[in-house]
C-alpha cells in the first residue's frame, strides 16, 4: 500500500507548514529535502491536468519548462512538438552490447551513465539491467505451468482488491491500480490490522497468503538470496555488503500484490516505504500476466549544477525502462529504495495475456524486521508510530534516515511536526535491537523452563 501513495502526498506548502518548536539546522535541511523532491508532485499535478499524455511526455514538458507546472501545462496545450507520444510498442531490441554501451566486460556495474536528461532508455537483457540499474532480472522464473496456476489463483482473488486513497492538494484521490496485502498466517494478519500503521492509519484488509503464493515464496527466497550474494560479490565496493544492509539471509514474510487492469492503470514514481523493512531493503517482485514497463530513475544529490534559477532542482538524468514479461522475477537490491524511484508507466497499448487478459499481477515479497514493529519505533505527538524516510537529495544529510509524523496522510487529518533522526548500526538494526534481543532470549529461556 505504500506503493502509490508516496509521490502524491507532498504538499506544495512551504516550510511554515512544518512547525518546529526548536528549529535546528539539520531538521530544516531534512524538511527541505522532502520539499525538493517535488518533481514527482509536479508530475502528479500535470497528469491530472493532461490525462491523455503519458508520464514521459509530462516529464519532458516539465524539463523544458524549467520545472514550472504552469509553463509545462501551456506547452502541452499549445506546442505541437510535445505531442502525445507515438504509439508505444513493447518491442524488442538486441542487448545494449550491440551498441557498444553494454555492461563491463566481466559483469559488474557499467562504467558510464546510460541515461540523458529527459530521455528513456529501454533495457531488456538481464546483463544490461543489472549493469545499469540496482535490479537483477530472472526471466522464465517458474516452470510455465506453476506460473499459470499462481496467476490463476491471483486472478480469482483480484476482483476483491481495493484502490488506495491519498491526499493531493487536500483532495482525496484514488490510486490507478488495485492491491492487496498478504502475510503468512491469519494470526499475523490480525497483528497487521491491529498493531501496524500505514500512511498514518490502520488497515482493515490483510489476508493470509494464498497456497501457491506461499509455495512459490520459498523459490523466491532462494533465488533472491543467490542474487543478493552475487550482487555483493560483483557489484559492491570491495565485495562487501552495503552499510546498513542486513547480513542475515533474506526471508520474505509479507507480500503486496498489485493488479494493473488495462493499459491505463499505472503507478507513478515513488520509492517503497522502509518503515518496517528498514534501511537497504531488498524486495523480490514477480510479474504475471500482461507485460508492462517498469521505469526507474536515479535521484540526484542537491548540487548547483542542477539548480534552476528559481532554486528548484532539475532531474539530471532521464529514466530507464525495464520490460517485465509474464513469469519474470525482478530483484530490487539494497541500493534501490534510498537512491532510486520506480514506477509502472501507463501504456498506449498492451498485448493481452491468454490467461490474464488485460491484467498484470505482481507479487512483491518483502521481509519485515521484528525490531521495526511499531511497538518499538518512535511515536509522534499525535501518538502515532512514525514513518521512516531517507534523505534522497540534500547534500550533507543525503542517505540519513529520519522518523517523521505521517498522521496528515490521512484525508481530513492534521499531522504534527515530529521529526527525529533515525540511527542504525552497520547491519541496519535500530538502537533498541540489543535490548529486544535480550528480552527475547529471556523469554525463550522462560519457555524452556516451563
Ligand atoms: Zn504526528
Amino acid at each position: 500500500m505504500d506503493a502509490y501513495v508516496s509521490r502524491k502526498r507532498r504538499r506544495i506548502s512551504g516550510p511554515e507548514k512544518v512547525r518546529t518548536p526548536e528549529p535546528e539546522p539539520d531538521i530544516q535541511g531534512a524538511n527541505k529535502d522532502v520539499e525538493e523532491e517535488s518533481t514527482d508532485f509536479k508530475l502528479a499535478v500535470l497528469a491530472s491536468l493532461h490525462p491523455n499524455h503519458n508520464e514521459e511526455t509530462l516529464l519532458e514538458a516539465l524539463l523544458i519548462s524549467d520545472g514550472s507546472v504552469e509553463m509545462a501545462s501551456d506547452a502541452l496545450k499549445y506546442d505541437s512538438t510535445i505531442s502525445p507520444r507515438k504509439k508505444q510498442v513493447i518491442g524488442y531490441q538486441s542487448s545494449l552490447s550491440s551498441y557498444r554501451i553494454g555492461p563491463a566486460e566481466n559483469g559488474g556495474p557499467a562504467k558510464k551513465t546510460l541515461t540523458k536528461k529527459g530521455k528513456t532508455v529501454h533495457l531488456y537483457t538481464p546483463e544490461d539491467i543489472e549493469a545499469h540499474t540496482p535490479c537483477s532480472m530472472i526471466h522464465n522464473f517458474l516452470p510455465p505451468e506453476e506460473a499459470d496456476v499462481l496467476l490463476q489463483e491471483l486472478l480469482d482473488e483480484s476482483p476483491t482488491y481495493q484502490r488506495g486513497t491519498f491526499k493531493l492538494f487536500d483532495k482525496v484521490v484514488t490510486s490507478k491500480s488495485t492491491f492487496c496485502f498478504y502475510v503468512d498466517s491469519w494470526d499475523e494478519a490480525e497483528r497487521q490490522k491491529t498493531e501496524y500503521i500505514y500512511d498514518g492509519k490502520k488497515v482493515d484488509d490483510v489476508r493470509r497468503s494464498l497456497p501457491w503464493m506461499r509455495k512459490i515464496s520459498i523459490k523466491v527466497q532462494e533465488a533472491v538470496n543467490l542474487e543478493i550474494q552475487r550482487r555483493i560479490r560483483d557489484f559492491y565496493p570491495g565485495g562487501k555488503k552495503l552499510k546498513y544492509q542486513s547480513p542475515d539471509p533474506w526471508k520474505p514474510n509479507t507480500a503486496f500484490v498489485n493488479c494493473y487492469d488495462g493499459p491505463k492503470e499505472n503507478v507513478g514514481y515513488h520509492s517503497d516505504q522502509l518503515t518496517y523493512l528498514g534501511p537497504r531493503a531488498v524486495i523480490g517482485s514477480l510479474s504475471l500476466g500482461v507485460a508492462r514497463e517498469f521505469r526507474v530513475r536515479k535521484m540526484v544529490a542537491e548540487d548547483d549544477e542542477y539548480r534552476k534559477s528559481d532554486g528548484s532542482l532539475a532531474d539530471a538524468q532521464g529514466q530507464i525502462s525495464i520490460h517485465l514479461p509474464h513469469n519474470s522475477l525482478l530483484v530490487m537490491h539494497a541500493e534501490m529504495q534510498e537512491e532510486w524511484k520506480h514506477s509502472i508507466a501507463a501504456a498506449q497499448a498492451i498485448d493481452p495475456h491468454p490467461i490474464a487478459k488485460n491484467k498484470r499481477l505482481n507479487i512483491t515479497y518483502r521481509c519485515y524486521k521484528e525490531n521495526l514493529h511499531p511497538k518499538f519505533t518512535p511515536k509522534c505527538k499525535c501518538g502515532v508510530p512514525t514513518v521512516l524516510r531517507c534523505v534522497q537529495r540534500r547534500k550533507g544529510t543525503r542517505g540519513r534516515y529520519m522518523w517523521m509524523c505521517h498522521a496528515d496522510y490521512v484525508p481530513g487529518q492534521e499531522g504534527c511536526s515530529f521529526f527525529q533522526w533515525a540511527e542504525f548500526d552497520e547491519d541496519g538494526e535500530p538502537p533498541w535491537a540489543q535490548k529486544t534481543k535480550g528480552e527475547r532470549d529471556k523469554e525463550g529461556m522462560r519457555k524452556e523452563e516451563v
